[in-house]
């Protein structure tokens, strides 16, 4: 169905509706208001028809401020705007439905909160939040506003009234991401380093904690901290939870995991090990990380990176390819080849959310597209053909 089609085929159910609606709810009314209702309708039809939205919306709101029954027509007319990304004629529409005088309350929240989803679409953050507020006090629309609040201090990284929204869903019953608190303390906490306050970031984290003891990322963030006042022991403790919990966070791991061996000096190796030997079920994550986060340095990690090119089909092709044995390459080569393949996948995705497929090269905590936290997954295959042709498509500029 082309648009011009479903736009004739929704004002000819709009028309058909409102005027049907308009003689159920009036028996009897007088024949001119009748009239001047239908040639509104009617011209409004004829304008979209003839690819005159604008023409359209005016004569589609002078029937409005015609016939207040039609009320929740115009609704489905404002939010179908909308979601054709016509923002501007819905936020008319609905601001339209609020400035009557006569409205049911029920009906007047509603068209708010219509609004305040026009406001969002449209990026006005402000404007939103100054509708959604009230809204998320109480009524109808309580647990909708508030979900939609969160959802913009999150984008505007405004953590601490995040987390007072979340207290209030959480009340309800109703957060939709329990482990959502846990990541606005850290982001706290992120803040705090950055702003030079290791104390302020230890607080945080430790609300982190306190709010979700598996936090992942609190202890990754609380391990960063221990590396850098000496505390190793701590660290490799931190660190050795988060192995065990969760093979897809190795990729986050794996920097802290090098910064803390090369701490622990000559002792630094027997660390790695210990971390890897807690996970042998993970060789592919932790292979795929330390490739990745360029450890294979390390003698436990190189060790899985060999079994992880002799065991991956396309890279042990690849490597057969070029004259050697996957099987036994010496040092030197599982480097090298581990290098080929940091640089190919710098240029092909590496992660991809478990919610909704988003993929991207680099890790989010939380997903660009859905907004779920945790969701994102590495894809423990190098695209090696998408990789070669971006390679090809962009050649290396510090090369020859
Ligand atoms: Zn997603």
């Amino acid at each position: 169905m082309t648009a011009h089609t479903f736009w004739l085929l929704l004002a000819l159910l709009f028309v058909g509706g409102a005027i049907g609606f308009y003689a159920a709810r009036r028996p009897r009314p007088s024949v001119l208001g009748a009239e001047r209702l239908r040639g509104n309708y009617l011209a409004g039809v004829n304008f979209l028809v003839n690819d005159q939205p604008d023409r359209a919306l005016e004569a589609f709101l002078q029937a409005a401020e015609l016939d207040e029954a039609t009320v929740e027509t115009h609704f489905a007319l404002g939010s179908l705007y909308r979601r054709r990304g016509e923002v501007d004629r819905a936020i008319r529409i609905h601001q339209n439905i609020v400035a009557r005088e006569r409205l049911d309350p029920a009906q007047r929240d509603q068209a708010r909160f219509a609004l305040a989803q026009d406001y969002l679409r449209a990026g006005l953050f402000d404007r939103a939040v100054k509708i959604l507020e009230p809204l998320a006090a109480s009524g109808a629309h309580r647990i909708s506003a508030l979900r939609m609040l969160i959802g913009i201090h999150e984008q505007e990284r405004d953590w601490p009234r995040a987390i007072e929204v979340f207290r209030e869903l959480e009340r309800a019953g109703r957060a939709l991401q329990p482990d959502a608190i846990a990541h606005y303390f850290c982001e706290l906490a992120i803040a705090a380093r950055e702003a030079g306050d290791s104390e302020e970031a230890l607080r945080q984290l430790k609300a982190a904690h306190a709010e979700r003891r598996r936090c992942a990322r609190g202890a990754l963030l609380r391990a960063e901290i221990a590396i850098e006042q000496g505390d190793l022991a701590l660290a490799e403790r931190l660190l050795g939870t988060v192995v065990g919990q969760e093979a897809a966070l190795m990729i986050e791991v794996m920097p802290r995991l090098a910064q803390l061996a090369r701490a622990g000096g000559a002792g630094g190796e027997a660390c790695v090990a210990r971390l890897v030997a807690a996970r042998p079920d993970a060789g592919a994550e932790i292979a795929f990380a330390a490739i990745i986060g360029d450890t294979v340095e390390f003698a436990p990690l190189e060790q899985l990176v060999r079994d992880y090119l002799a065991r991956d089909e396309a890279v042990a092709g690849l490597v057969r390819a070029s004259g050697r044995d996957p099987a036994t390459l010496d040092a030197q080569a599982v480097r090298d080849i581990a290098a080929v393949l940091r640089r190919l996948a710098a240029t092909t995705p590496r992660y991809r959310c478990t919610n909704c497929g988003f993929s991207s090269i680099g890790h989010f905590w939380q997903c660009p597209a859905c907004k779920n936290w945790d969701s994102q997954r590495p894809l423990l295959r190098f695209d090696l053909v998408a990789g070669l042709d971006k390679a090809r498509a962009q050649p290396a500029t510090d090369g020859p």
